[in-house]
Formats: C-alpha cells, structure tokens, sequence
C-alpha cells in the first residue's frame, strides 16, 4: 500500500489524481501532517508526501530504522514539478515510485542513487540476496575501477560491467564460504531441499536436519529456493515451521508424482505412509537438477527413531527470453516495461537497425548480437541459445515482436528448460490508426502482403475473405521494389466490394523523425507512392473522411441512436 499525506490544497489536488489513478494500491491519511506520516510509515510500503523535503526529512528523521525494511519515501513539490525518491531508493522501492508518480503527474523523477543515476545495475537491484563488502564494489563499478565476475553456476543477471582481473570481485555461489574483503556475493536460489517428516515432527528436528544436509555439504541456507515434499504433508508443521524459518515456500507434489521420479535411495516407509518410495528425494528432484546430498535423517538426542529426512538439490539457472516489442519508433512509444525488460537483459538479439533505436537504454556491459536484415531464423535460434545457457536475453522487434516478427520463429525454437516473457509493442496498424484518425473503430484485419513466406493464393484469399467480410484492412509489407503488383491487386479484390470513394489511409514511417501520412481512396490511390516503410488502411462500407480524419462508425445502430454500444 502506497500512503499519500498531503498539507495545502495543491498537493491534495495533485494526492488525489494520484488516489484515482491507483485507487487499489493508495491510501490517503487526512489529518495533522506529523500523525499522518507516521501512521502512514508505520503501516505502509510506500509513502509520497506532497510536502517539502525539508519537513518530511525532519518528520521521518526519528522513525527510520533499516534500509531493508522501512518504507520508499518519496516527495513531490507544491508546484508538483519534481517527484523526488528521498529515502528507501533501492530496498523500499522509492526510484521506481519516483518514476512512476513523475510519469503519472508529469514530474521530473529526481534520483540520486548513484547506480541508478548514471545507469548501473544497484547490486541490490539484483533480485538475489547479497553479502560482503556492497558499498566498495558499487562504488568500483561506478568509478569505473574493473570489477571480476565470478559465476559458480549459470543464472540470468543483468548486465554487469565486469573485468576478468578486477581488484574487486561479484561472485554468483551458493556455497557457504564467506566474502573476502573486497568481495560481493550473490546467493541465487538454486537449491531445493525435499522433506520428509513422520506426524508430528518437531520444527527444530526438521530444521536442524536442513542445516546440518547444507553444513554438511558446504551450502548457504540463504540460496535455498524452496522445501519440497508430498501433498499429504503440506499442512505438517514442522515442514511448515522450518520454511517460515528460512523464509521459503513449502512446495508439494502428489505421491504419484513423486513415485514416479528415480531415486537413488527408495525404501519402504514412505511407500506405505504415503504411496511413493521417496519423499526427500524424490520431491528434491521432481523439477530436475543435480542431487548434491542424498537423502539422509535427523539425529534424536533421545535415541528415538528420526522423524524428518531430507535431501538436497542443485538446479541450474533459467535462462530469460524476453521477446520485446518497441513500437512503431518513437521513444514515447516504448513501453516502460519494455524498457525495463531491456535493462534487464545481459545480450541483446536484434535487427541492427532497432539495436540502433534503443542503444542508449541499455545497461553499460550489455552483449549485443546484431545482425542484418534477412537474417531471423539465425537471431531467433541465437536469442534462444544463449537463454539456454542460462543468460538474461531480449530479442527486440519493431512495433509488437508478435506482429509479423521475431516472437513465433524464437518461440518456434524454444523449449520449456527457459522462461519466456512477452513485452507487447504498438504495432505499425495502431500507431497508423491514431495519425489517421479512428480507422480500426469496427472490426479490422492485418494482411501481410509479402509472398516470401506465404504462398500468393493464400494471401489472395485472405485479401478475398476480407473484402466479403467488409473488414477494415490494414495491408503490412505492402510493396517493395521487387514486389509492386500485389498491392494493386489487393486493393482491386477490394475495390469489388467497396465504393470507389472508400477511404484509404496511408502511412509512412509513423512516430519515426520523417513520419509522413495522407488520406486517399480506393480509386485515386497511387500503389507507386506505397513502399516497405509504409502500413495502407483500407476502410469498410462504412468508413467515411470526416474534416480530413479517417473514421470507422463504430456500428449502424449506434448511428440509428441505440447508446447499447457507447462506451
Ligand atoms: N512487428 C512490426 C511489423 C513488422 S512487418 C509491427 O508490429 O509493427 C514490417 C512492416 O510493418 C513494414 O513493411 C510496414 O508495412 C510496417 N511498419 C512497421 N513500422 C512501421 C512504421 N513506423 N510506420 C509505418 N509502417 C510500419
């Protein structure tokens, strides 16, 4: 929950545009401006104080306690022009919320978190838990100063500006040994540990048996990523007890499940108390990995016979595919998400000519694999090779990466041993649409007029099938110096259907510097003014040129008056 304080008139004015945009994650404190921040520190994640800093800063000054745990501060002035994160940057959230309220307000986000500030990954930006020496090695890295990366294992970090023979060093374990003096370790959650537990099984018993398996074997408890059991013990607590305590979720499988997974170790208890021969090792293994420490069972002080077993798990890292669509090409019209996928990513897969569009926003350190055009099976199997490595990948598109692009070759490729992340992109149709007016207002279709790939008569069809169906076209790839007479083609099958005066839009290189667009019809229009930069919209029977805007009625009963449809 995010809590809004505000003290004058303005700021309560610009409190409430934010309470309305965020009506599910805000909470608005009235009262005295003292109490509300308080109460609002005390009770929420986050908190924006329409106020000076100078008075939060004193207001806020005595209740701050660890930068873990308290709230992300941020404060935006009476003129609402600055939105500026003044405590919690990183661990509460403050940046992004800064960012995010500059956007919602149109406020300049004021950030001063030096990694954030000249665009380095904070090591607590990560999404790993960290140790050792954080504050050298953050300031090395933006000093400049070569910084070793040191990966134990494959994991999909963000780019990290890094030197194989740096004085200071990440290293990416998750053994327990201890960081040198100059060393930043990241402990990613690579473990699993399956339990198994007898009715009643104390949380110690259980939990001291976890400890000791990891001990044993050199592991940190601060990489275990989950407990892992059967169904019929999810409820037990001393499974339930021993994760609260490591702070990782119980994760449980059905006894068929598990029965199914080959295990070193099989024995007859479980199999009569839960219906599989393993439980520890069996749940440790049902999603993959490496057994690290076999199953093995607590020790009883009193000489009782054990009531836990547990067995201990390495998987590997995931690679990330992110399929990121940029939009049409201005800058406005990248999503944020986008944008933050792309910061995300450690390699970079595209088409050099988007490489190009977003080069500035990506993280220093950044692989990228750029290639010409003509090449998109190579980029969709190179993007989805290195995430099977284990990298944090985007594979960047224009417009929608779904539309007509890189999504379904990649996916084509890709198997379920990577994570998959769609970014949706304006497609060159919507951002055509909102420069020509309201074109797509009724039901619309995009054809492809490339037959590079596609059979010409199935294209023709297509084209055919939409004419009948009176359809608003949007024609994508419409013509290019070696493919001149489909357009005309096209646009004749249509013209069978639809009055010569039909409106046809056309638009070249739209939100890009040199964007250019005209409003034609399927009778004046010259197919040799189209070219490959360019998207053609073609209206329904419908369609009309209103004052020069091309609009699509958004149906005939909303024309007779029926509001059914007014939304
Ligand atoms: N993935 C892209 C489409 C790729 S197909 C998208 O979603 O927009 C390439 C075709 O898209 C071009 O031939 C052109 O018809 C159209 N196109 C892409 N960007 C455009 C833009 N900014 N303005 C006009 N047409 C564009």
């Amino acid at each position: 929950m995010i809590g809004l304080i505000s003290a004058t008139a303005a700021g309560a004015a610009a409190r409430d545009r934010l309470a309305a945009a965020w009506p599910d994650r805000t909470r608005v404190y009235e009262g005295p401006v003292g109490e509300a921040v308080r109460a609002a520190f005390a009770e929420c994640e986050q908190v924006v104080c329409f106020l000076a800093t100078g008075a939060v800063v004193r207001l806020v000054a005595p209740l701050l306690g660890d930068k873990a745990t308290d709230p992300g501060v941020v404060c935006v002035d009476e003129g609402g022009r600055f939105a500026v994160s003044l405590v919690g940057g990183h661990g509460g959230g403050a940046n992004e919320l800064a960012r995010e309220v500059g956007g919602l307000l149109g406020a300049e986000p004021v950030v001063t978190t030096a990694t954030d500030s000249v665009g380095l990954p904070g090591l607590d930006t990560l999404g790993l838990p960290f140790e050792g020496a954080v504050a050298s090695v953050s300031r090395a890295l933006l000093d400049g100063e070569p910084v070793a990366l040191e990966t134990e294992l494959a994991w999909p970090l963000p780019a990290l500006p890094t030197a194989p023979d740096g004085a200071y060093t990440i290293r990416l374990t998750d053994r327990a040994v201890a960081p040198g003096e100059h060393e930043v370790l990241l402990r990613p959650p690579s473990l699993v540990v399956g339990v198994g537990a007898s009715k009643g099984a104390p949380v110690d018993e259980v939990l001291g048996l976890v400890e000791a398996a990891l001990a044993d074997a050199g592991l940190s408890a601060r990489s275990v990523a989950e407990l892992a059991t059967v169904d019929a013990k999810a409820e037990e607590p001393g499974i339930v007890g021993a994760a609260a305590r490591l702070g990782v979720p119980v994760v449980t499988y059905s006894a068929g499940e598990l029965a199914e997974v080959a295990v070193p170790n099989p024995s007859d208890a479980p199999l009569a108390a839960v219906g599989t021969p393993s439980v520890a090792e069996a749940a440790a293994l049902a999603r993959g990995g490496e057994l690290v420490v076999p199953k093995r069972k607590s020790r009883r002080a009193d000489g009782q016979p054990a009531m836990a077993t547990c067995a201990v798990v390495r998987r590997p890292g995931r690679g990330r595919l992110a399929v990121v669509g940029l939009g049409p090409g201005a800058r406005d019209l990248l999503t944020p998400r986008a944008r933050a996928e792309l910061r995300r990513a450690s390699v970079l897969v595209g088409l050099d000519q988007y490489v190009d569009q977003i080069r500035d926003l990506l993280r220093p350190g950044t692989r990228i694999l750029e290639s010409g055009l003509g090449a998109e099976e190579e980029r969709a199997r190179t993007a989805v090779a290195e995430a099977r490595q284990g990298h944090a990948v985007a594979l960047i598109g224009s417009g929608d990466a779904g539309v007509y692009a890189m999504a379904s070759p990649a996916l084509a490729e890709a198997s379920d041993d990577i994570d998959v992340i769609g970014v949706p992109g304006v497609t060159a149709a919507l951002a055509a649409g909102a420069i020509l007016g309201a074109p797509l207002g009724h039901d619309h279709v995009s054809i492809s007029l490339s037959d590079l790939h596609t059979p010409w008569e199935v294209i023709e069809r297509r084209v055919r099938a939409a004419a009948e169906a009176d359809l608003v076209v949007t024609f994508y790839n419409p013509r290019s110096r070696g493919r001149d007479w489909q357009l005309p083609k096209a646009l004749a099958i249509l013209a069978e259907h639809r009055e010569p005066a039909t409106p046809v839009g056309v638009v070249r290189n739209a939100s890009r510097p040199d964007e250019s667009s005209r409003l034609s019809t399927l009778a004046a229009l010259d197919p040799a003014t189209v070219d490959m930069m360019t998207v053609v919209t073609v209206g329904n029977t419908a369609t009309r040129d209103i004052a020069g805007r091309m609009v699509t009625p958004r149906g005939y009963r909303w024309q007779d008056g029926s509001q059914e449809e007014a939304k």
